[in-house]
């Protein structure tokens, strides 16, 4: 991936894909000062890189991260293990390691290094206190030459008044000081399991105020749902051994449903995971599509072995899908393409057309970055460039998984 700030250069391959218009044979792609000057067939141009057997992609966009995992060589507890035995996992784990801030810092920065070399152009990041934003500004600026742009929603939860007014006041805080170039903030009540109803509107408030973007975790396991709903269950269990305090809240007055409908009044809201949403949840999310997006990450959901994602289902009802990688904990690696490679041979119900666009424009459009996930006049420079032997735009879909992902560009 490249990022060409002072230069104007041209690339020309068999194949260009924009995402927001259609794919061009033998195309020619120009970039001055960053971005997409244009898009447009070879005729004859000149003073060109010329890549052959490629396609070029917009940068990639990772909807959903926690960088401060990034540190871990694998995945916490074991495959096919439920969130409720995974949390208390990842608590003694953390416990054990005892990170140090700089420790904690250098792992955010280990996972800014790690997406953008794998193509990441825009990254949805769960930001959590201490977040050391303006490190991680000037390592974006030192990573590869990138110009990685984050989406950072500040994380908020607890069950309890004391730790959760903590939070929110480092999240206005963060807010208020409105991210530099690179950096913007969101909100992000983490889950409805750990954040109550009073917490969720607090956020939502946030969200709608300062016309930010708000991610909340959501429909992620059925343990959730059970305690959500009925106040029982493995995920109770967990949080009493763990000694959480706050759990009379539960079973909520709130389902669901109505949570994805007050999500739906804030300008941007990203439903994570969805992993269990009943179809007339999907209808509700459908019916606010402007609004919401849902996020889904493949490879962490094949970790817990979850029942089939409704991806298709959402797509179906018209509803965007975005993909993130999520965390280092539950994934070995922070690549995006691997998700991508991961459907290709796992949903193959699924159009390799529509997995390219949730990796591209249906996550930059979730994020609501336009300049993003697309290559048009405008938008961001940074390219995603894969070797394909297609000679066909048929051919180059049916033989995606063959495609080979290079940092040809990043050489030059
Ligand atoms: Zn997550």
């Amino acid at each position: 991936m490249t990022s060409s700030h002072t230069t104007s250069k041209k690339y020309r391959a068999r194949w260009i894909v924009p995402l927001c218009s259609p794919v061009v044979h033998d195309g020619v792609i120009s970039i001055v000062e960053g971005r997409v000057a244009a898009v447009e067939p070879y005729q004859g141009q000149t003073d060109l890189i010329d890549l052959g057997d490629a396609a070029i992609l917009p940068g990639l966009v990772n909807a959903h991260t926690h960088l401060e995992f990034s540190d871990l060589a694998a995945p916490i507890g074991t495959a096919g293990m439920s969130i409720a035995d995974w949390l208390p996992e990842v608590v003694r784990a953390r416990r054990l390691q005892q990170l140090t801030q700089d420790q904690r810092m250098a792992a955010i920065l280990k996972g800014i290094d790690e997406v953008v070399r794998d193509g990441t152009a825009l990254l949805g990041e769960i930001a959590t206190k201490p977040w050391p934003y303006e490190a991680v500004a000037a390592q974006q600026s030192l990573a590869s030459g990138s110009d990685l742009r984050i989406v950072g929603f500040c994380e908020v939860l607890g069950l309890s008044p004391g730790r959760s007014q903590e939070m929110l006041d480092w999240a206005d805080t963060q807010i208020a000081d409105g991210g530099n170039d690179r950096i913007e903030f969101g909100i992000s009540p983490h889950a409805p399991y750990s954040v109550p109803p009073a917490l969720l509107e607090a956020c939502i408030d946030r969200a709608r105020n300062h016309s930010i973007p708000l991610a909340i975790h959501l429909a992620e396991s059925l343990e959730e749902r059970r305690f959500i709903e009925s106040g029982d269950g493995p995920l109770r269990e967990t949080f009493e051994s763990l000694g959480l305090p706050g759990l009379e809240q539960y079973p909520l007055a709130i389902s669901i449903d109505q949570m994805i409908q007050r999500v739906a009044t804030t300008p941007r809201g990203l439903l994570v995971h969805g992993n269990y949403l009943s179809a007339d949840e999907i209808q509700s999310i459908a019916s606010h599509r402007q609004r919401l997006s849902v996020v889904y990450c493949p490879r962490t959901h094949a970790f817990f072995d979850h029942a089939p994602h409704p991806v298709a289902d959402l797509m179906a009802a018209g509803v965007r899908v975005a993909l993130g990688t999520d965390s280092r904990a539950s994934n070995p690696d922070l690549d995006l393409w691997n998700e991508v490679r991961h459907l290709l041979l796992n949903r193959q119900d699924l159009d390799p057309r529509d997995v390219v666009a949730m990796a591209t424009l249906q996550g930059a459009d979730a994020l609501g970055q336009p300049n993003y996930g697309r290559l048009q006049p405008g938008s961001d420079g940074q390219l995603f460039v894969l070797r394909t032997a297609a000679r066909t735009e048929a051919s180059l879909w049916e033989t995606l998984l063959d495609a080979q992902p290079t940092n040809l560009l990043g050489e030059l």
